[in-house]
C-alpha cells in the first residue's frame, strides 16, 4: 500500500467490519466463504456484497469464485485491522512517516500519549488508565510485522502441536514474530538500552521512537568507544538471559549523544537455547568485523566473547556450549526461534 493513513482514513465503519469478518474467518479457512463474511459481520447481503467490491477494488480484499466465493485478506489490510485497534485503545493518536522497510517489517513514525512507567499495554481491551499522561505527542515507532513472506515451512512445522491459531501461515508468523518482540523488549527495558514497549496489537509492536541512525549508516568520531557500549549493551541482554540473534550494524541505532540503542528482537533467545552460543558468537563477530572493515579496529573476538560471558580474560577459556543458568522463565523447549 502507497500510504497507511490515506487508506485507514477512507475506511468506513462497514468496511472496517468486513476486514475484520475476513480476518475472523481466515482461522478457519484461506478462502472465507461469502456466507460467513456475512454472518461474522452482521450485514445483510446487499451491504456486504458493496463493501467487498469496494474492498477488491481497493486491492484490501481478494476474491476467489472457484469453488465457491470466498475472500481473503493480504497484509496491507491486516495492517488497518491492526491500526484501528490501537487507534480505538488511544495508544496511536497519529500516524506519520514511513520510519524503515526492512526484511520482515515496515516500520512507521507515530504519536501517542506518554507511555506509563508500567510499559506494556497488551490485548485488544481499552487501555483507559493505562495511557499516562495525555500528552500525546510522545513520539512512537510502530512496527507491522511480515514474517510470513519467508518462513512458510517452519511455521508449518510448529503449528502441526497447535490448535486455535490461523490457519493462514503469514498471519500466523507475523503475529508470533510481534508476540516475541513485545515480549523480549518488556523483559529488557529498561536495563537494556532497547525502545520502551508501548503496545501489542495483531502483528504490530508499538514502541518508543528512539531516533538515532543505523550505525551502518554514521561516521564515528570515536568508534572503540561505540563498540565498548555495543558490547556492554550485549553483556546486559546476556545476563537477562537473552541472545540478540541478528546483530548487525543494521540494528543498532546511534543517538547524536553517542548512545546506542538496539533494535529488532523477534528472532532472539533464551541464554539456555541449545545454540545461544554460537548465535552470541555471530553476533559478536558481525559487530567486529563492522569495526574492523570500516575503522580497522582491531578487537579480538574470545576477548569479546570472555567479557560478555563475565570471565577472567586470562583464565579459562568460555567452554563453549555450556549452558549458562540464566534463560527465559518456562521457555526452554517451547521458544518458536
Ligand atoms: P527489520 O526486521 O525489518 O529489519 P527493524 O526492527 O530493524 O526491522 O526496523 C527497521 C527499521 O526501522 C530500522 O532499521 C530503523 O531504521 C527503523 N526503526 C525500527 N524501530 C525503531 C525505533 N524504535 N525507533 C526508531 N527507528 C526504528
Ligand atoms: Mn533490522
Amino acid at each position: 500500500m502507497d500510504n497507511l493513513t490515506d487508506a485507514f482514513l477512507k475506511l468506513d465503519r462497514k468496511e472496517l467490519a468486513l476486514l475484520k469478518a475476513i480476518e475472523r474467518g481466515m482461522r478457519h479457512s484461506e478462502w472465507v466463504p461469502v456466507e460467513d463474511v456475512m454472518a461474522i459481520a452482521r450485514l445483510s447481503p446487499k451491504g456486504a456484497s458493496t463493501g467487498l467490491s469496494k474492498l477488491v477494488s481497493k486491492k484490501l480484499v481478494f476474491k476467489t469464485t472457484e469453488p465457491y466465493e470466498g475472500y481473503q485478506i493480504g497484509f496491507a489490510a491486516y495492517d488497518l485491522i491492526a491500526l484501528s485497534d490501537l487507534v480505538d485503545r488511544d495508544v496511536v493518536v497519529s500516524l506519520g512517516d514511513l520510519l524503515g522497510v526492512g526484511k520482515e517489517s515496515v516500520v512507521f513514525e507515530a504519536l501517542g500519549p506518554t507511555p506509563s512507567a508500567a510499559a506494556g499495554s497488551e490485548g485488544s481491551g481499552s487501555s483507559a488508565d493505562g495511557g499516562g499522561a495525555k500528552g500525546s505527542s510522545f513520539p512512537l515507532a510502530v512496527k507491522f510485522h511480515r514474517q510470513g513472506r519467508t518462513s512458510f515451512k517452519h511455521v508449518r512445522r510448529v503449528r502441526g502441536h497447535l490448535t486455535d491459531l490461523p490457519r493462514c501461515a503469514w498471519i500466523f508468523a507475523a503475529r508470533l514474530g510481534a508476540a516475541r518482540e513485545f515480549q523480549i523488549l518488556k523483559k529488557l527495558y529498561p536495563e537494556v538500552s532497547v525502545p520502551q514497549p508501548v503496545a501489542l496489537s495483531h502483528h504490530a509492536v508499538v514502541m518508543e521512537h528512539t531516533g538515532g541512525t543505523e550505525l551502518y549508516k554514521v561516521d564515528l568520531e570515536n568508534p572503540e568507544e561505540c563498540l565498548e557500549i555495543v558490547l556492554e549493551e550485549v553483556t546486559s541482554a546476556w545476563k537477562k538471559g537473552i541472545v540478540h540473534a541478528d546483530l548487525s550494524a543494521y540494528n543498532v541505532l546511534v543517538r547524536e549523544d553517542g548512545e546506542v540503542v538496539i533494535i529488532d528482537w523477534p528472532q532472539a533467545v533464551s541464554g539456555t537455547h541449545p545454540e545461544s552460543m554460537e548465535l552470541l558468537e555471530r553476533d559478536l563477530k558481525n559487530v567486529i568485523d563492522h569495526f574492523g572493515r570500516k575503522y580497522r579496529l582491531d578487537f579480538d573476538q574470545d576477548v569479546a566473547l570472555a567479557s560478555v560471558l563475565g570471565e577472567d580474560v586470562k583464565g579459562e577459556k568460555a567452554e563453549k556450549g555450556e549452558k549458562g543458568k540464566i534463560g527465559l522463565e518456562g521457555e526452554r523447549a517451547r521458544g518458536p526461534s
